[in-house]
């Protein structure tokens, strides 16, 4: 007996392939073991899609200006300008 899509099957192996949820269950003290979303650590119990959505699609997004990206690149070249600066003054003085 063979049914349609029988070659497209996912096969047990193939889905124990799948990266597992980390999360600890709070009763049982084992590991959730269900697969995690894609790019999460987690699965869609524990709080995968947990948080508002990042960059353009959060609800208080305006000119992009403060999203996490920009805030650690002016942190970096804070740091680079201060640098700079200290090297400037130890050259020149
Ligand atoms: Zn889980």
């Amino acid at each position: 007996m063979s049914m349609p899509g029988a070659s497209r099957k996912m096969t047990v192996n193939d889905m124990n392939l799948a990266p597992r949820c980390t999360a600890t269950s709070k009763r049982t003290g084992q590991r959730c073991k269900a697969p995690a979303v894609k790019g999460k650590k987690v699965c869609r119990f524990h709080g995968a899609y947990a948080g508002a959505p990042r960059g353009e699609k959060h609800g208080r997004y305006v000119h992009g200006m403060r999203t996490i990206e920009m805030k650690e690149e002016r942190k970096e070249l804070s740091a680079l300008l201060s640098e700079c600066t200290a090297t400037v003054a130890l050259i020149s003085g």
